[in-house]
């Protein structure tokens, strides 16, 4: 009976992945004030300040050698040559294996103001990317809760994607990339894909055994991730992932936008209202179930073969 108790009071306070926290978060990310939170603004900065305080309501640490979860950097301005400076937002939950990461990511940048349509000059990015850095806020804050994982688990919520990926870039430079176990890079799930709600897709599926493993973790729940539908569009290549999988981590993107025909795509109706967010919460809580057996140690995705990666475009 004693037994029994204490299971029931555990159950009680098994963390979930809230719904009106994934409204909250999202909703400030793609809010009007945040202007399109486009890279070495200070919108992305107002943008980096409000991850930052998440990361610091949750507990998470900071990387070593840092006093705050900002990872600055700077690159020269493309036509004066000045110093232009951006950050990525990271915090980390320390596990039993420090040299064995488990990567959570998404950029929250987006692409700033630009010419008004019917009045509305605001590309809010609630989809691209808010979405996804909602949901590496709201992993972090539930595997918090959990307590300490076997694998150290990093949050990463990447700056000037956009602008080609310098943010991920100068990233994949401060730390080992073979200590990085996979990375689980978040794009664009705030609307159900063609196969329906309750379906993700995986880039790159082919080229790591990470999507079978998340199919595997998640097999016998309402959810599946299926390989990416749209090989045509070189996702794989389009975001953060491949920075790393050029570098042999077993780097995907998960997605679930039907990019082939949203309308909202780089426009500036790409707004919270268009989403739906029990979709963007139930993407998130099977994320967290798929990165179980990856966390725990348990299950270990397969490099990815450098050879067989395109080196990055001119
Ligand atoms: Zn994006």
């Amino acid at each position: 009976m004693v037994l029994a108790a204490a299971t029931l009071a555990a159950c009680a306070h098994e963390p979930t992945i809230e719904r009106a926290q994934v409204e909250r978060v999202i909703s400030t990310l793609a809010a009007d004030s945040m202007l399109g939170r486009r890279a070495f603004t200070p919108a992305a900065g107002q943008a980096a300040a409000f991850i930052s305080a998440e990361f610091t309501d949750i507990g998470l640490e900071r990387l070593h050698g840092l006093d705050d979860y900002l990872q600055r950097f700077t690159v020269s301005g493309p036509s004066s040559g000045n110093p232009m400076s951006a950050a990525n937002v990271v915090g980390m939950i320390p596990g039993r294996r420090e040299n064995e990461i488990v990567l959570f990511s998404a950029h929250y940048d987006h692409v700033g103001v630009g010419e008004p349509v019917n009045g509305d000059s605001i590309f809010n990015g609630a989809n691209d990317d808010a979405s996804g850095t909602t949901a590496v806020i709201e992993l972090a804050r539930y595997f918090k809760a959990k307590g300490r994982p076997e694998r150290t688990l990093v949050f990463a919520a990447f700056t000037a994607e956009e602008a080609g990926g310098l943010g991920s870039r100068y990233f994949s430079q401060r730390l080992n990339p073979d200590h990085i176990v996979a990375m689980f890079n978040i794009e664009m799930i705030g609307k159900p894909s063609a196969q329906g709600p309750n379906h993700a897709w995986i880039t790159g599926f082919e080229r790591s055994s990470f999507g079978k493993i998340l199919q595997d973790a998640v097999a016998g729940t309402e959810f599946a991730f299926d390989p990416d539908p749209y090989p045509q569009e070189n996702l794989f290549f389009r975001s953060d992932n491949a920075t790393l999988a050029r570098l042999g981590v077993p780097a995907h993107s998960i997605s679930t936008t039907p990019i082939d025909v949203d309308r909202d795509y780089h426009q500036v109706s790409d707004e919270v209202s268009t989403l739906d967010l029990d979709h963007l919460t139930n993407t998130i809580r099977a994320i967290a179930g798929g990165a179980a057996p990856i966390i725990a140690g348990d299950a270990t995705p397969t490099r990815v073969d450098t050879a067989q990666v395109r080196r990055p475009s001119p």
